[in-house]
């Protein structure tokens, strides 16, 4: 049976959606994303993405193409249409389209599209080996945008190189996974991770992780690292919507602590993922 997507107002079959050729986000990145995941068959973080999603849009320069209440009433639809009762959706909006132009158009009606994903996303996780490379990105990764060809590059050069994902450098300093936030732990017990800045993507599973780690009585400091530390560090870890936290065992052949997924990811990773269901909706 095949899935049931949204396009712009109409829930239909995905091989009868359609966008336009001329849409700005097909033709410029000129779009913004979410992804939330869902477990149980209730959205985790709701609050959280559809903030950012509101923050990215005014970014640039655009609104929201309705509200949040409509916007949930969408994804629950879309949930009940699929029978997802693990996985991840996907949301894009884009400005719209129109003859392509570099000038960005007023007041066209925005592209949107929405479509679920099943995947196992509970349960325990093994470690993640990860390769370091050149973030060469733009400068505003605070707004998350679909112009995520770096960020594909990088996690294909890790996955020819038969590791799992790449943590991104500049100048000396990890930015940030391919598509997550990035962790260590030092030996004194210490959680470090990159401050926000336009630099990395204000996770929403690291707003709460970090919340969590708080309650939990572990220190954290939110500062840039380099490659180096987290070669000395005990631990690693990632977040993200949809892998939750997710231990890293390996940076550039390097093993940290004794090869295994640490404690700290590994709480943090059981902390989480049953506050995620608790604030489900
Ligand atoms: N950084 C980047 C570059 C990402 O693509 C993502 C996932 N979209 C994240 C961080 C993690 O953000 P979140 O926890 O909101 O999924």
């Amino acid at each position: 049976m095949s899935r049931t997507v949204y396009v712009n107002g109409a829930f239909v079959p995905e091989e009868e959606a359609r966008v336009s050729v001329f849409d700005r986000g097909f033709l410029f990145a000129d779009a913004i994303y979410e992804v939330t995941a869902v477990v149980d068959g209730k959205i985790c973080e709701w609050e959280g993405h559809i903030a950012r999603l509101e923050r990215s849009l005014r970014e640039i320069g655009m609104g929201m193409p309705m509200s949040a209440e409509e916007l949930l009433e969408v994804h629950r639809e879309l949930v009940k249409h699929n029978d997802l009762e693990e996985g991840a959706i996907y949301l894009q909006v884009s400005r719209g389209a129109i003859d392509r132009d570099f000038v960005m158009p007023e007041g066209l009606e925005q592209t949107v599209v929405l479509f679920t994903q099943a995947k196992k996303l509970t349960g325990e996780k093994s470690g993640l080996r990860v390769i370091s490379v050149p973030d060469i990105r733009w400068g505003r990764r605070d707004i998350k945008t679909v112009q995520l060809l770096a960020a594909s590059m990088v996690k294909t050069e890790a996955k020819k190189q038969g590791k799992d994902d790449a943590w991104m450098v500049e100048e000396g300093f990890v930015t940030e996974g391919s598509s997550n936030n990035t962790y260590i732990v030092t030996k004194e017990g210490k959680i470090i991770t990159r401050n926000l800045s336009n630099s990395i993507l204000p996770g929403i599973t690291r707003k709460s992780v970090l919340r969590l780690a708080d309650e939990l009585k572990l220190e954290i400091e939110e500062r840039p690292f380099t490659v180096e530390e987290a070669k000395e560090a005990v631990e690693a870890f990632m977040t993200a919507a949809t892998s939750f936290v997710t231990p890293v065992i390996e940076i550039d052949g390097v093993k940290l602590g004794d090869g295994t997924p640490g404690p700290v990811s590994r709480r943090l990773s059981e902390v989480y993922i049953e506050e995620s269901r608790k604030a489900s909706c």
